[in-house]
């Protein structure tokens, strides 16, 4: 199997990878395991402070809140934590100082990582009736490596109005989509076949090539970007194209014209494989982590059928 970083990508936290000497099962094994198998960081307990307290000014605040706590940890839950791979974070069933204890007293710098946050309503004589709480209003007690990432820091957490208060300490531990999708690093992961485009008919093609249309880059779709062996290769420019021929595809009234002038030659053994993290790891990074992932788990297998044959 080889594997190819499209040109341009990645693009933010979305990639495109060219994968190809492989078949569409492999292809289909490295989908699931970047999301159920690839380990990244999640809030997974909440401590809130409850009660009744009195400010330095007199004014009593409560610990009543519009959403109920299991709703707002599930919401702590949902925000992409920094999965940094140089900490040496282990899971928490791994953890040689958290292995053998009682389940209240799981938990050290080795497995997890600890944030707190504190916040009130407005004061009594302030114009406003709400605040809201955010993402960015968490402080990391570990590591500042595992602060909060500033694209993230606007996701709303919820409101408190005067005289509410919201105060808790969160834990944030490794884990996998496979046991709670909170876990899971990427979405919309997919994959196509790699096609290349042909221009077969070029006078034909004026149908589509006078519309005016370009490429996502900016590049004109006309006989130019085919150049002289009448092919596309580039898989951004493929991809482009494949929306375009519905310009002039079925149904449009353009089909005649058209007369199949462009047409796609699959690539045999080749796959456009696109996906997106929720930025708690970087895309490359996280591919790789799916390909270790099943690297070691067929390893492992390997040993166990030598072990049952033996
Ligand atoms: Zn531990």
């Amino acid at each position: 199997m080889k594997t190819e970083i499209v040109e341009g990508w990645p693009q933010g936290h979305e990639i495109r990878i060219l994968i190809s000497e492989t078949d569409a099962s492999q292809v289909n094994a490295i989908r699931r395991a970047l999301i159920a198998d690839v380990p990244k960081l999640a809030i997974t307990r909440v401590d809130f402070s409850q009660g009744v307290t009195q400010d330095n000014k007199g004014e009593v605040v409560e610990s009543v809140n519009v959403l109920p706590d299991e709703v707002l940890a599930h919401r702590l839950a949902m925000i992409p934590i920094p999965t940094s791979q140089d900490e040496g974070l282990v899971f928490p069933d791994q953890c040689k100082n958290c292995m053998d204890v009682v389940e209240k007293d799981k938990g050290c710098p080795m497995c997890q990582v600890l944030y707190t946050l504190s916040a009130r309503g407005p004061s009594t004589d302030a114009e406003e009736d709400f605040k809201t709480v955010y993402a960015g209003d968490i402080t990391t007690i570990s590591d500042p490596v595992f602060d909060i990432r500033d694209e993230h820091k606007q996701i709303p957490l919820t409101v408190l109005a005067k005289g509410q208060f919201l105060e808790f300490y969160a834990f944030a531990v490794l884990g996998r989509g496979r046991d709670h999708a909170k876990w899971s690093p990427a979405a919309a992961v997919g994959f196509r076949p790699h096609r290349v485009a042909v221009l077969n008919k070029p006078k034909k093609a004026a149908a589509l090539f006078d519309l005016g249309l370009t490429t996502t880059d900016g590049t004109p779709i006309d006989a130019k970007l085919f150049g002289k062996d009448k092919k596309i290769t580039n898989v951004n420019h493929v991809l482009d194209l494949e929306k375009a021929l519905h310009q002039v595809g079925e149904g449009t009234g353009r089909e005649n014209d058209f007369d199949d002038a462009i047409t796609m030659e699959a690539v045999e053994g080749a796959y456009v494989f696109s996906f997106e993290t929720d930025g708690s790891l970087d895309p490359v990074t996280a591919f790789n982590l799916a390909l270790n992932e099943l690297s070691s788990r067929f390893n492992n297998l390997g040993e166990e059928v030598a072990s049952a044959l033996a």
